[in-house]
């Protein structure tokens, strides 16, 4: 619909007119330093950035009711930069010019409700948030539309003729920073991955191949991938595309600025649950809901609560004891969380301990349960990762403990597509798992292919079939 055929009634600020002050502050000695350059730690304590918009308050002038109204109409509006992320322009990035956004078609992901027998097998109905169905088929793209967009704007405002892109990974980051740098003028941006070799999925290794990335494998799991990265980002003139770049935690933020849209804005009784990994994805998710409270776009918090396979799980460790230790992780079909020492912990035990409090709980599962959790929800119409069969699996966990309130409203976050994993789910289907996963597969959840003779009556035979009469 075009702007010019709403009715005059529809609110002033459906086409974004507000801009913000924005700068990084370091989450330790609190220094904030100027939006307009690359930044990832604190040049003064190394400590992590997190994006502040000092124009903040100018959003609560209006009611939370007056933005609500702005973002339901704004579904309405076909232009591009608004259909994705940047639907919450003013929550998200409000410094970049419409004509910047960069949009491939993240985001604006449905909430499916759980089959009856998928219920039944959990212990209670509940939503899949399903973020396998974006563009490079997992949340990061949501992060990676604000961060590249930003790098678009500054290539724009500052005329740089030369940017190297570059992220350490689990695989999804960086299918996600390849297709996204790949977008811009190839003349001025390279893009580069670097993958711990042999810890990420075939799927996931020919994403930014395809997408025309140099992808580098060094030997190690992502914590070392992501130590590299560091220290070329602090020595080298490279922009870093990982979580612990602020502005892709303002783009991830729109996970929950969705869900508390497709709730119609109620959340007093919502309950998200998602799996942790490096945290980014807790972080933003706990920050978005929290600036829709503060904004009374939503009138209470969510309970979060994140799932962590017992493999890797420092966080929920963190919870019951009260310090967080870096772990050394073993072998995980949740890959993608595979983690040991997440970047953005800083940030979770601050919104924790400021915000969340008992609204936040973290939750262990084993590797059994995680792969069983994705097999017998793609088997009831869904479409879930392994990230996403922790998600629910933890749910079901919470359950049994007592953790979720009766009338609860909740919402699992499958965080990639199925297809991203198919090698764990044939791993189980041939009972081909090494040792150190710790699964043994059930019969009655495998399925393998039969090779019968090109033959009707072979086929109908051994199908069983009744004759039409
Ligand atoms: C990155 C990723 C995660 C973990 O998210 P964090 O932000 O690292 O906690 C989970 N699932 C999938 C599919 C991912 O790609
Ligand atoms: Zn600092």
């Amino acid at each position: 619909m075009v702007p010019a055929n709403f009715h005059p009634d529809a609110p002033e600020d459906l086409i974004p007119e507000y801009r913000a002050e924005m700068v990084y502050e370091c989450i330790g000695c609190g220094k904030s330093f100027d939006i307009n350059q690359f930044l990832y730690t604190c040049p003064h304590c190394k400590s992590l950035l997190r994006i502040i918009n000092k124009s903040f308050s100018r959003l609560k002038e209006k009611p939370g009711e007056y933005w609500q109204e702005v973002f339901d109409f704004r579904k309405m509006v076909n232009i591009p930069s608004l259909k994705g992320v940047f639907r919450f322009y003013e929550f998200i990035f409000p410094i970049i010019p419409l004509e910047d956004i960069i949009y491939l078609g993240e985001g604006d992901t449905p909430i499916v409700k759980s089959n009856p027998e998928l219920s039944d097998f959990i212990g209670r109905e509940f939503y899949v948030k399903n973020d396998g169905l974006n563009p490079s088929v997992s949340f990061k793209d949501r992060g990676m539309a604000s961060a590249v967009s930003f790098i678009n704007y500054m290539i724009k405002k500052f005329n740089i003729r030369e940017l190297l892109g570059i992220c350490a990974s689990t695989g999804d980051t960086s299918a996600a920073a390849a297709l996204y740098l790949s977008y811009l003028d190839k003349k001025i941006v390279r893009s580069v991955v670097l993958l711990p070799q042999g810890k990420v999925t075939p799927a996931q290794l020919s994403q930014p191949l395809g997408s025309g990335a140099t992808v580098i494998e060094i030997p190690g799991v992502f914590d070392d991938c992501m130590k590299i990265v560091e220290e070329l980002a602090e020595n080298y003139q490279v922009c870093l595309l990982n979580s612990k770049n602020p502005i892709r935690i303002q783009g991830q933020k729109s996970f929950s600025f969705e869900i508390a849209q497709q709730m119609d804005y109620k959340t007093q009784n919502l309950v998200v649950v998602v799996p942790i990994g490096n945290a980014g994805n807790v972080t933003a998710i706990m920050e978005g809901f929290l600036e829709f409270f503060q904004t009374g776009v939503i009138k209470s918090l969510p309970l979060i609560i994140g799932v962590q396979s017992t493999h890797a799980n420092p966080v929920v460790r963190w919870k019951e004891h009260g310090v967080f230790t870096p772990m050394s992780v073993k072998p995980s079909v949740a890959q993608a969380a595979m983690i040991g020492n997440p970047v953005s912990f800083p940030k979770v035990s601050h919104l924790v301990e400021n915000y969340f409090k008992k609204n936040f709980l973290a939750i262990s599962v084993t590797e059994q349960e995680i792969i069983e959790g994705m097999l017998q929800t793609n088997r009831h119409g869904h479409v879930v990762c392994t990230q996403g069969g922790e998600s629910i699996v933890g749910l079901k966990t919470a359950l049994k403990k007592g953790l979720i309130p009766e009338n609860a409203d909740v919402v699992v976050d499958s965080t990639s597509h199925q297809l991203k994993f198919m090698n764990f789910q044939q791993m189980y289907f041939e009972d081909s798992y090494p040792l150190e996963f710790e699964i043994h597969p059930r019969k009655e959840l495998q399925n393998n292919p039969f090779q019968l003779k090109a033959s009707a009556s072979e086929i109908a035979s051994f199908l069983k079939l009744k004759k039409k009469v």
